[in-house]
């Protein structure tokens, strides 16, 4: 059935496994697509420039913002990261789900611009967890990582803003969980207009032929 793809919005503290989830949708299934974000945030070791993100400067951030070649953009721990519109136009329109990994100001901007768009929240079973996770990450420094449980902090309050909280305490659930909602919300009678407003016309259409 011929259908637009869903924008799915992937969010949750650093360090509760979004990127592993996204990876694992990406690996396991067909229909998804990535965005990959702009940030002025610096590679860490190993990211490659447009796999990752596409690194660039702050001038070049703010020219594209003018621009108008972002749907949406926020500052995390003092860097500008935003969604470019293209790419994710194109592949809504081909029938993908599209994912964005992106954080919480985003999120509730995309909810504005998109309203059909799949809001999920993924979160360690806790606090405690989170914070190993981070420490065993051992990509940033100490005060790094005070900034972002701080900034977890201040995002655990706005959860309940999201469609979905997607627990990820075994990830390999974990991903297979998170497919069965976003292929659940297809089937949301918001998302399906075209079925819906072609059922009611042709039934309609056959009961007046009598
Ligand atoms: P990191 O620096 O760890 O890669 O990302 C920091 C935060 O920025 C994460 O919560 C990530 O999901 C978020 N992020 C990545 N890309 C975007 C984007 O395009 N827009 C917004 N609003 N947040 C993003």
């Amino acid at each position: 059935m011929e259908h637009d793809g869903i924008l799915v919005v992937i969010s949750g503290f650093a360090g509760a496994g979004k990127g592993t989830i996204v990876k694992g949708l990406l690996k396991d299934y067909d229909n998804y697509a990535l965005s990959v974000s702009m940030t002025t945030r610096q590679p860490r070791p190993g990211e490659v420039n447009g796999e990752a993100y596409f690194f660039v400067s702050r001038e070049e951030f703010e020219k594209t913002i003018e621009e108008g070649g972002l749907i949406e953009h926020a500052q995390y721990v003092d860097n500008y990261y935003g969604t470019p519109k293209a790419y994710v136009e194109e592949k809504l329109k081909a029938g993908m789900d599209v994912i964005l990994e992106i954080e919480l100001q985003g999120a509730l901007q995309i909810k504005k611009l998109y309203p059909e768009a799949l809001l999920l929240f993924v979160t360690p079973p806790s606090a405690a967890i989170l914070k190993q996770r981070l420490t065993d990450r051992g990509t940033e420094t100490a005060e790094v990582i005070k900034r972002r449980m701080d900034r977890a902090a201040e995002e655990s309050q706005m959860m309940d803003k999201y469609d979905h909280i997607i627990v990820n305490d075994k990830i390999e659930d974990c991903v297979a969980y998170t497919h069965s909602v976003i292929q659940s919300a297809h089937s949301a009678p918001a998302r399906l207009k075209k079925l819906t407003d072609s059922l009611r016309r042709d039934l309609k259409e056959m009961s007046e032929q009598g």
